[in-house]
């Protein structure tokens, strides 16, 4: 199919080609219909799939009846409002509205916080059709009587989840009171929680379910791969890792806390790798430019929260690296998302300790698929790591894996002199890398099937089964024994 066939006008299809896109995504496919027909939406959607393109260009194609080239602040109202929950996001967002529209005389202007106000008030002024906006900085200006809303034909919302995370809802709510009703409305998330169905209820009329990208799908180009290790020993081994990869690779690491975050890039740093930290504690000029520094390539290795690393849109990313997994599944999905984009081949590593287990069960569980695991040599996990459960220790480590088995018998005192330890030893290549003796097995103890592919269930509701709303059977914590994950049950200890 290409973007011809979907209804667009010319001046879209013209900057469409001059893009690169030659045809359009899945979610391309779907929602713009969907959308030049008028229909409000709920998407299940995450960046990387070309969302953005997926609303922008119907937009822009209902929009451009008003185009106008007066100079007249009067012609150009806000009609379409994008929220998006980051700063980032929403540039981001605003770039490509800006690529779209460029040969319709359409004006698109973006408006965040921790910025000066007062050049986005001159740029209001002048008359904008089309705001992409953060909630708040969107409520400041409607408190000073900056922005008018009374136009809006369009609202957008992107990754709603988010904005819940970010305690943004009653903002929403709030500007959604301000928009006149006769308007047409999507919403996009990555998951559907009681919030956000609550949310969508109240801001979309007879919407139409669009499952753009599945949400706990993960790309067939990304390979993954678990690195167990003791928590003492993470950031020696990361640094390893970084050095043994081919030195043109960037690589994108994801920790839990923005002190964490500044941390690791320092001590990259200092370790001679360049690093750089983004995380929501910075300015906005310092995230813009640690992001540019990275995008160019100056930067190899850039170290994020979730928070600030949502809807980035890097590409060509090779790696991305898990310093800790995160605690909610889904964002192990939105996190690789980085990676393995439009076909090409992708690695997500994760290193994960003994603490962090029950957080690996519930991101196998959710992509379903029992994720490979490799100790690199000299930086074993803690002793427990491979213990089913209090009473249950699995066998020490293979014949194959002399040190192994005895860095995981040492005790953790000693071993954790070994993060002091100055990073010499030589990684060896892949193949040459002990491998586990056994293969896991792929049926779980409650038949849950690890080498199924996913299957979509009946609605998108049910399709998100996570969450307060969700419905899957998703084990609490330490349910499944994790030796069940690694084959080791059945053996005698
Ligand atoms: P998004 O999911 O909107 O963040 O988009 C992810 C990336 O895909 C962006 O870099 C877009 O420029 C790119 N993209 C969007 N649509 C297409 C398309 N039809 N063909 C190729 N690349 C695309």
């Amino acid at each position: 199919m290409s973007f011809s066939e979907l209804g667009l006008i010319p001046e879209i299809l013209r900057a469409v080609t001059e893009a690169g896109y030659t045809e359009p995504t899945p979610i391309q496919r779907q929602a713009i219909p969907v959308v030049l027909a008028g229909h409000d939406v709920m998407g299940g959607a995450q960046t990387g799939t070309g969302k953005t393109a997926g609303f922008t260009l119907p937009l822009l194609n209902r929009l451009a009846r008003h185009a106008s080239s007066s100079t007249s602040p009067a012609r150009h109202p806000v009609r379409a409002l994008i929220l998006a929950p980051t700063r980032e996001l929403a540039m981001q967002v605003y770039e490509s509205v800006k690529m779209y529209s460029k040969h319709l005389p359409l004006r698109s202007t973006c408006i965040y916080g921790g910025v000066d106000m007062n050049p986005q008030i001159q740029e209001l002024r002048r008359g904008i059709e089309i705001v992409v906006a953060t909630p708040g900085r969107l409520l400041d200006h409607v408190q000073q009587k900056t922005i008018a809303l009374g136009q809006v034909e369009f609202l957008i919302l992107d990754e709603a989840d988010r904005m819940l995370d970010m305690g943004f809802i009653p903002d929403i709510r709030r500007i959604l009171a301000l928009l006149p009703a006769n308007r047409q409305s999507l919403l996009f998330s990555a998951t559907f929680s009681d919030e956000i169905k609550k949310l969508a209820d109240q801001m979309l009329k007879n919407p139409q379910l669009i499952e753009v990208a599945r949400r706990n799908m993960v790309s067939e180009t990304i390979t993954h791969i678990v690195h167990p290790v003791s928590s003492g020993l993470k950031r020696n081994l990361l640094a390893h890792i970084v050095r043994h990869e081919d030195e043109a690779n960037q690589v994108l690491v994801f920790v839990d806390t923005k002190f964490a975050c500044s941390r690791l890039a320092h001590f990259l740093e200092r370790h001679g790798i360049s690093a750089d930290a983004i995380h929501g504690d910075k300015t906005q000029q310092a995230r813009t430019e640690t992001l540019e520094n990275f995008k160019s390539g100056k930067v190899r290795v850039l170290v994020a929260t979730d928070v600030a690393a949502r809807g980035l849109d890097i590409e060509d990313l090779p790696s991305v690296i898990n310093f800790e997994l995160p605690h909610t599944a889904e964002d192990y999905v939105h996190r690789i998302g980085r990676t393995g984009r439009a076909g090409k081949s992708g690695k997500a590593v994760s290193l994960v300790s003994s603490e962090e287990r029950h957080r690996l069960a519930d991101i196998q569980k959710l992509i379903k698929l029992e994720i490979k695991q490799e100790i690199v040599p000299g930086y074993d996990p803690e002793p427990d790591f491979f213990d089913a459960d209090g009473s249950r220790r699995r066998r020490s480590a293979p014949a194959s894996r002399p040190t192994d088995s005895a860095a995981a018998a040492a005790p953790a005192g000693e071993r954790r002199k070994r993060s002091e330890r100055p990073e010499r030893s030589e990684r060896p290549e892949r193949s040459e890398r002990p491998q586990r003796s056994r293969q896991p097995a792929h049926i779980a103890a409650d038949g849950f099937d690890f080498s199924k592919p996913y299957e979509q269930k009946g609605d998108i509701t049910s399709a998100s089964g996570e969450g307060s709303g969700g419905d899957s059977p998703v084990p609490e914590k330490g349910q499944r024994p994790i030796a069940f994950l690694l084959g080791g049950l059945g053996r005698k200890h």
